[in-house]
């Protein structure tokens, strides 16, 4: 008999991809489905090639799609989902609300019934920080009020919220994982953080850094921090993928987990973003001040202790400037 699979929507992405490489490392089984979007592809473009890891096979297809994903399920025994696939965009998500409640609740919850159907108990869902909004204290515990300010983070805590009432209704177990800011990349420099449009800070400043892009705009120097930046709590893409794998077996071990956080717990200006980045790339960051962009709090840094004690985890890679050297090599 074939050993059960993963079942891992989004598995080509940034967080996504990561994830499935620390899983095919350790042997795992893993089936991605994605529908390519994030690099930029609509649905009736050619499939580029792609490095997918041994044990890992990649479908193209839609989330919503459920003969797709039944028959997926059925095929490859898939015992666990680890859902990534979304719509990631503060930005757009207040534009095209609909767009985000399409994919991040309609699609992912016929995705979830389409599984739950096929008998897969264990979900992982990609959260985020956004479903605190601004939080009135940092660092922030999973306690906190959910109080998200963009239509991007309502999704995200909605499709928690039918994850919460599957728990109790279906005897679902999940990790609804909230990360902080993802950054960095497996520190072999094959994997990267490549999104279209790039609008996050670690890959900008580094692009910025080497003349790739034009000067960096530092959105505001008038938060109450202590100098004036935004102040955000960077993790990882390794750490968050070994949360992921950690959830994994907790779930299977029949505990339901709930909400976490991951982050440091220690949080970054955006000019200590620029003086690591000069550090690492030897040169100053060209970069301009402009004004705050909407919807951005002026600090959001996780309390991850309850990360740590449930699932035994720790961040490793996650220290700035090692991140900052990872996510440059990857772009190198
Ligand atoms: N930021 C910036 N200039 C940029 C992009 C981002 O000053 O070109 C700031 C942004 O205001 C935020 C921080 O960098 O305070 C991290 O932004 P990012 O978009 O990477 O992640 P977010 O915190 O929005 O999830």
């Amino acid at each position: 008999m074939k050993t059960a699979a993963i079942l891992v929507t989004g598995g080509v992405g940034f967080v996504g991809s990561h994830f499935v490489r620390a899983a095919t490392d350790e042997g795992r089984r893993v089936i991605i489905l994605d529908d390519l979007s994030g690099m930029g592809l609509a649905t009736n473009d050619a499939t580029p090639q792609l490095a997918i890891p041994d044990g890992a096979a990649l479908v193209r297809g839609d989330i919503g799609d459920e003969a797709l994903i039944e028959s997926l399920c059925r095929q490859h025994s898939v015992s666990s989902l680890v859902h990534f696939a979304g719509k990631i965009q503060v930005g757009e998500s207040v534009r095209k609300p609909e767009l985000y409640f399409d994919h991040n609740v309609n699609r992912s919850l016929r995705l979830l019934d389409t599984v739950r159907e096929m008998g897969v108990r264990d979900v992982v869902f990609s959260s985020t920080a956004a479903v605190y909004g601004e939080p009135k204290t940092v660092p922030i515990p999973e306690t906190a009020q959910t109080a998200p300010v963009n239509p991007y983070g309502c999704s995200k805590l909605a499709f928690e919220w039918i994850l919460q009432s599957y728990a109790v209704a279906h005897g679902l177990r999940y990790a609804a994982l909230r990360y902080f800011n993802a950054a960095g990349a497996h520190p072999d420099g094959t994997l990267s953080e490549r999104h279209d449009p790039e609008t996050h800070l670690v890959p900008l400043v580094i692009d910025a850094g080497r003349g790739r892009r034009p000067p960096l705009t530092v959105f505001g120097t008038d938060y109450p921090t202590p100098d004036g930046t935004c102040v955000r709590d960077y993790i990882h893409v390794c750490d968050l993928a070994s949360a992921h794998l950690l959830a994994l077996d907790q779930l299977a071990q029949g505990s339901s987990l709930g909400a976490l956080n991951l982050g440091t717990g220690r949080g970054y200006s955006v000019r200590q973003v620029l003086e690591a980045a000069q550090d690492v790339l030897g040169a100053p960051i060209p970069h301009t001040v402009g004004s705050r962009r909407d919807g951005d709090p002026p600090a959001l840094v996780a309390d991850s202790s309850a990360a740590q004690r449930r699932l035994g985890w720790q961040p490793k890679r996650s220290e700035l400037k090692t991140l900052i050297e990872d996510a440059a090599r990857s772009r190198a």
